[in-house]
């Protein structure tokens, strides 16, 4: 079986203050302008079947006078989802530990990539002053502590070693260990974004199954491993999931991080896997195993939406809108 998440993304604000080199999503937070509460409504209605909503944010300093307007924003997207029977998942940077308790009572799931160890990635944020190891690991070790179901992530090649993935991956497995919080480990690929996309080079694809042999073997077997279908060439993505990937994670009808890489649907990845003998199932935003987390109110809306993706099959692989 492989999982997916029918999800639609809202950005509160493309505004960073970091300058991560790969980045072209960010703006400059004094150009940014926050998404209203009505283009985010009218966004959830034009996705009807997306359970899972993804709230992706650019980064604002945690010393900001605007600081406080953009994590109320956070929370009154968060309490939107909810409202409407769906379910957030935050993925907004470093948050203080007051922060990311508020945001655990609205999110049954939030995430933040651990992007990577190593001298390749210390120059990719070099003006990023909120990617250093420390702060990434500090946040994983938080949410670990408030019992929040957490996704993280690894950022392949740009440059850094097997050492350095094989040391990645140890930190996270020592924090699930401790924490039992990581639900999922997205291996992402970087690709070129604009008119430099290209697919995967059969190279670079033979590299990242070495990945995912490697992360299945070092990390937890409860922790699910995913990468996003839209960066791999669709033939060779069964090969993906024979190395260890069991789950596709959100699909929206966009990727707001890689744009250039359409998302295929979720009919034409049934088509490809089911001869193969996988089976396509939508999930909720947080893995089963990790339900026993959750704030019993927060639990309820999550088997809501589990019973409806359950029930109405045709609602929750209904086709892209
Ligand atoms: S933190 Fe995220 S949004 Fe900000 S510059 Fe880096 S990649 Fe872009």
């Amino acid at each position: 079986m492989v999982t997916w998440s029918p999800s639609v993304t809202l950005v509160p604000t493309h505004g960073c203050f970091n300058a991560c080199d790969y980045c072209s999503f960010r703006v400059p937070l004094d150009q940014a302008v926050p998404l209203g509460l009505p283009e985010a409504k009218e966004q959830l209605m034009a996705r009807p079947s997306a359970a899972e909503v993804l709230l992706l944010s650019g980064e604002v300093p945690p010393d900001s006078p605007t600081r406080k307007a953009w994590f109320a924003r956070l929370r009154q997207l968060s309490r939107l989802a909810l409202a409407r029977g769906r379910l957030p998942h935050t993925n907004a940077g470093p948050l203080s530990r007051h922060e990311m308790a508020a945001l655990a009572r609205l999110n049954p799931s939030m995430g933040l990539m651990l992007e990577g160890v190593g001298p390749a990635y210390d120059a990719l944020h070099r003006r990023a002053p909120s990617k250093t190891l420390a702060m990434r690991l500090g946040q994983l070790e938080q949410a670990g502590r408030l019992g929040v179901p957490f996704t993280t992530g690894l950022l392949l090649g740009v440059g850094e070693t097997m050492a350095d993935r094989s040391r990645a991956l140890e930190l996270l497995a020592v924090l699930q260990r401790r924490w039992g919080h990581l639900q999922e480990v997205i291996l992402q690929p970087w690709r070129p974004d604009g008119e430099a996309a290209r697919p995967l080079s059969a190279l670079e694809q033979r590299d990242l199954l070495e990945v995912i042999a490697m992360a299945r073997e070092l990390l937890p077997p409860e922790v699910h491993l995913q990468t996003p279908p839209n960066l791999w060439p669709l033939a060779q993505l069964p090969a993906a999931l024979e190395a260890g990937i069991n789950d596709l994670g959100g699909i929206d009808c966009v990727d707001v991080i890689n744009p250039a890489y359409p998302q295929p649907t979720p009919e034409v990845l049934r088509q490809l896997l089911a001869p193969l003998g996988w089976r396509l199932e939508p999930r909720t935003c947080v893995h089963h195993h990790w339900w026993p987390l959750l704030p019993s109110a927060l639990k309820r809306h999550v088997e809501q939406c589990a019973r409806l993706l359950a029930s109405d099959p045709a609602q929750a692989h209904a086709p892209h809108t």
